[in-house]
């Protein structure tokens, strides 16, 4: 990473649209962009006032052939995305404008940006902390208006200001500790332990309520994995298009990463729903019932949420008894469709059942299906959509706060057996550590690259 190169890109989606752009970063933006712009009253960007929008030509600069009529955006460091000098080119949204405007800017002098770059530099040059760095993908990325609210909260720095509370408490606790370093001979008071123990568990109390809050929070951010399953016949596909027609689905397309397909989601009241499998249920091939069970079962085992489909209106079938008996209640509904056609599931289903939500619905003719959505998520959230937008929605900051919580409960073992301070103090660090590699202060390069390596090239 050379933070001394002026790097450009092409900010907007390839395709044709009404206008696309060239962005360029660093020290000298602004002298390659006046190289191939000119304005009709020949104004030069370099003395112009931060901040400001010129309408001009882009120009082949040795045989002033014009390339495009575009307008270009100034902005001029500190105050800028990347906190460098910023220059966007506003072209023709066509891939021949686009790609030609960023040719000759590349000609001129910068390099072309690696993947979120531009995004890097905010982060280095220390506008943005990681997680609000991380957070500007979560809002490109968002599935559902309340996953777009909390990466917005994220982004305007909400977590960051809990950790750094987090980091206040515990560097006062290390402190307080390391005080003790220096008397070896003396045994720390009981008074002190007392101390340092109420303020650890203190700092760990928010480090469980954030853990606690990504359960909801990864959710919001990945979807929730749902199977829909049950023998042939019961329904699964035609619950699956009622679904769909009652919400329009929310179809995302991720080219150039791992997850190269088209995903399909529901919106239910907020929280993304991914259907897994969703061309095995439409597809109704004939697989041999065992093969079907045993996909049933695998699905089973992936799922965050599981429904399990029975036709109401036959008596239930070996198949149905062993998918029953491998349910579990915490992550399982019960769906009886079919209910317009006279009933063969008997009464006694729901009592003999209780442990399990149980849903009746008619997919055919789209009965019970907001009851469905409640249900569900009452299921997966006991209830509650969290109307706070503070959560933990990654799980790289996930398993940094376990490895933060590990250390505290280690040190407040620690406390408890009056281990000398030396060893209290290495624990407070470890903590320390962690939830510095959230917001990018301890964290490793490769990490670093990693994550930045999942934008997209001009953000
Ligand atoms: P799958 O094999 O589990 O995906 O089942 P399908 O969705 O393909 O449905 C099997 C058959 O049951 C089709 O003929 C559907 O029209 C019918 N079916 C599905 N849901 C209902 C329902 O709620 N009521 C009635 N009467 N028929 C249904």
């Amino acid at each position: 990473m050379h933070i001394e190169d002026t790097i450009a890109a092409i900010s907007t989606p390839l395709g044709r649209s009404g206008i696309g752009i060239v962005r360029l970063s660093g020290k000298d933006a602004i002298r390659i962009a006046d190289r191939i712009f000119i304005s009709p009253k020949k104004k030069k960007l370099k003395q112009m006032p931060a901040h400001t929008i010129l309408y001009g030509h882009i120009i082949m600069p040795l045989n002033k052939e014009v390339i495009d009529e575009v307008l270009v955006s100034l902005m001029k460091a500190p105050n800028t995305y990347t906190k460098e000098d910023i220059v966007e080119i506003n072209c023709h949204g066509g891939t021949v404008p686009l790609r030609r405007v960023l040719e000759l800017v590349l000609n001129s002098g910068a390099r072309l940006a690696e993947p979120g770059e531009f995004t890097q530099r905010a982060f280095l040059n220390g506008r943005i902390d990681l997680a609000q760095a991380e957070a500007v993908l979560d809002v490109i990325n968002a599935l559902t208006d309340q996953g777009q609210k909390t990466a917005m909260t994220q982004l305007r720095g909400g977590l960051s200001k809990k950790l750094g509370t987090m980091r206040e408490q515990l560097i006062e606790l290390t402190a307080f500790v390391e005080a003790h370093i220096d008397f070896p001979e003396e045994d720390i008071e009981s008074l002190s332990l007392k101390n340092m123990e109420k303020k650890a568990l203190r700092i760990r109390q928010s480090l469980k309520k954030l853990i606690d809050s990504s359960r909801y929070g990864m959710i919001l951010r990945e979807g929730l994995k749902t199977a829909i399953i049950g023998r042939p016949n019961v329904g699964k596909s035609s619950l699956l298009n009622a679904l769909l027609e009652h919400d329009r689905a929310i179809v995302t397309e991720m080219p150039g990463t791992t997850r190269d397909v088209i995903e399909e989601y529901l919106n239910i009241n907020g929280l993304p729903v991914k259907i897994m499998d969703t061309a095995g249920i439409r597809n109704v091939e004939n697989i041999a019932e065992k093969e079907g069970v045993k996909r049933s079962l695998n699905a089973m085992e992936d799922a965050d949420l599981v429904l399990l489909i029975l036709d109401g209106s036959s008596a239930l079938q070996k198949t149905d008894i062993e998918l029953i008996g491998k349910s579990n209640s915490t992550n399982t509904i019960f769906v009886i469709n079919k209910i317009d056609l006279p009933q063969k599931i008997n009464s006694k289903f729901k009592t003999q059942n209780s442990k399990f939500p149980v849903v009746s619905i008619s997919a055919k003719q789209g009965t019970g299906i907001d009851e469905l959505k409640s249900k569900i998520v009452d299921t997966v959230l006991h209830g509650h959509i969290e109307s706070n937008a503070d959560v933990v929605t990654n799980i790289r900051h996930v398993h940094a706060l376990e490895k933060a919580l590990a250390s505290i409960n280690a040190f407040l073992t620690a406390v408890t057996n009056k281990t000398s301070p030396e060893f209290l103090s290495v624990e407070l660090r470890d903590a320390l550590d962690a939830i510095g590699e959230i917001i990018g202060i301890t964290t490793p390069d490769d990490i670093l690259n990693k994550i930045f390596s999942n934008f997209c090239i001009g953000k």
